[in-house]
């Protein structure tokens, strides 16, 4: 049974080129960059043309604005972190209800060290309210943390507009991006569209380039303090000795997600596309989450009603289709995910969300395969359901009294 991986979103598969290009790092170039012998100028070299090529994707200018580290998580929260350090005087962040946990769970951490944090809401497609936004920007605000594209739904936040509005009310408020689900997958110019964004992250491991190795933006005068201390690497922002296999092989990754940027985002969109609008066809009372929103060419968010997304994924399992919930469930929580809560999906649907998400690794065989045995797998789990109207192929008409919930609300 062939493989169908579309779980792009969680992690990818490391491109053939990044795993040559990262080798001789990992055999006779193992040398620690710091070290004075002539064979160690040649990893030091390779992480300074690294740095500059990630620069030089990202429209970054200056290379010595790109900070390496471990992974994303590593990279939001030294943006977090750092700036809270930084900046004493100022005590309010502006976030979203939508981050990744490694955002969000920073914003609790700051809430306990005495800051105030705003968390924006979003609607039933996953937009933000530019008007909530300005609202929320204060005079004492330190910061603002909005994510380019959401990884559970791949809906895309209005960050070239929210980073010049910030900028316009106060120059002195930072702005910070997490894009790890958009980078190399969404134009980024930090010269340009981006030029009010003064912090940004990324991970490679989700565009072909290996886990455990990240990058910080950080522009030149941005107040952020290390928080990890120790030798003199990365200018002294950032201890340890340099994973310099990891940094060749998440600029090598990028360079070549951002060569063939446009005809993977078309080649993705239109697999995405396909597989949505067959799903939308053959399934009834199914959601297609952030539908109402700009998302990215290669996550689809289906939420199917009054069945669970994590019974789904078990049967998907079964036919080598690796693809994630929407939902919390896999971590051990019963509850719906964070995001699923946000956008209010209904409580019928908010347990039945899967997550596709494609690479350019994919193929249309895989999609073929997927349409083939999706909605074969719903309409079984609805056989189990008592809340199922067999005969008419709807959900019954009691279903939501018998829940003793109201499907549009919680
Ligand atoms: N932010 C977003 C939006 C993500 O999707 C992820 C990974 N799921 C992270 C941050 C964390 O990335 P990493 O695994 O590199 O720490």
């Amino acid at each position: 049974m062939e493989l169908i991986y579309v779980d792009n979103n969680a992690t990818t598969r490391p491109a053939p080129q990044v795993f040559e290009a990262i080798k001789p790092y990992l055999t006779d170039l193992y040398f620690n960059p710091s070290s004075m012998y002539e064979p160690a100028r040649s990893p030091a070299h390779a992480i300074t043309r690294s740095r500059e090529t990630v620069a030089k994707c990202i429209g970054a200018g200056d290379a010595r604005q790109v900070l390496f580290t471990s992974c994303a998580t590593e990279s939001n929260n030294t943006a977090l972190l750092g700036t809270a350090q930084a900046n004493p005087g100022r005590r309010h962040v502006i976030t979203t209800v939508v981050e990744h946990p490694s955002v969000l769970e920073v914003c609790k951490e700051l809430e306990r060290r005495g800051l105030q944090v705003t968390y924006l809401s979003v609607d039933r497609h996953g937009n933000l309210d530019i008007t909530e936004f300005v609202k929320a920007l204060r005079p004492d605000t330190l910061l603002v943390s909005i994510m380019h594209a959401n990884n559970e739904t791949g809906v895309i936040f209005p960050v070239e507009q929210l980073s010049r509005i910030t900028k316009e009310t106060d120059p002195a408020i930072i702005f910070h991006t997490d894009a790890t689900q958009s980078m190399g997958k969404l134009p980024i110019d930090l010269q340009g569209d981006f030029q009010h964004v003064d912090l940004l992250s990324f991970s490679g491991h989700k565009l072909h380039a290996p886990k455990g190795v990240g990058a910080l933006f950080i522009r030149k005068g941005t107040p952020c303090r290390p928080w990890m201390f120790g030798g003199h690497q990365e200018g002294g922002r950032r201890a340890g000795t340099e994973n310099v296999a990891f940094i060749v092989g998440l600029a090598t990754a990028l360079d070549l997600a951002v060569s063939r940027r446009e005809e993977d985002h078309l080649y993705l969109r239109s697999l995405r596309d396909r597989l949505e609008s067959a799903l939308a066809e053959q399934i009834p009372a199914m959601q297609i989450n952030g539908q109402g929103a700009p998302r990215l060419p290669n996550t689809l968010n289906v939420a199917c009603h009054y069945i669970e997304g994590e019974s789904i994924l078990y049967r998907l399992d079964e036919h080598g289709i690796c693809a994630s919930s929407g939902s919390a469930c896999t971590s051990g929580s019963l509850d719906p995910s964070h995001v699923m809560l946000a956008m209010k999906v209904p409580f019928t649907a908010a347990h039945g969300s899967v997550r596709f998400s494609l690479s350019r690794y994919n193929t249309p065989q895989h999609v073929d395969r997927i349409i083939q045995v999706f909605p074969g797998i719903v309409a079984s789990l609805r056989k189990l359901s008592p809340y199922w109207d067999h005969e008419n192929d709807r959900p019954r008409k009691d279903a939501s009294t018998l829940l003793g919930q109201n499907p549009g609300t919680h």
